[in-house]
């Protein structure tokens, strides 16, 4: 009897994840580039400095403390990065004194609104800014 050939699959479940902790592709970074300039700001913040942010705030949202996630689709509590002057003001720069880890639920709840406005000057807003101005 000849046996059926069983068809062999890649094992999905011991292949390395993708080490995707920090992804940016140059096509990405393209994107967020033009995104800022759109809103008048200019881009400098660079990958190496977003990680070393993201080291600071131990993983986590700057707002409401949740692990973040990294993905490249919609997550609630993927990372993102959170101008504390908000893009659409003209004071705001996209530097390292000016840029928070924060989910995507927490970057959509304070849109454009003033950290100060948004936080209502509550212990979040103290430690943003110690961690930002020391
Ligand atoms: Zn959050």
């Amino acid at each position: 009897m000849k046996e059926k050939k069983k068809r062999r699959r890649p094992k999905r479940t011991n292949r390395p994840k993708k080490p995707n902790v920090f992804y940016e592709t140059p096509r990405r970074a393209w994107g967020r580039r033009n995104r800022l300039r759109n809103l008048g700001v200019k881009a400098e913040l660079t990958l190496q400095q977003w990680k070393d942010i993201l080291i600071l705030w131990d993983n986590k949202c700057a707002y409401c403390d949740v692990e973040l996630v990294y993905s490249r689709r919609y997550h609630k509590h993927r990372a993102t990065e959170e101008h504390v002057i908000p893009t659409s003001d003209p004071r705001c720069t996209d530097t390292p004194d000016n840029i928070v880890p924060a989910c995507a639920d927490c970057n959509s709840s304070k849109k454009n609104r003033d950290l100060r406005e948004w936080l209502d000057n509550d212990e979040r807003y103290e430690r943003v800014m110690e961690v930002l101005h020391g």
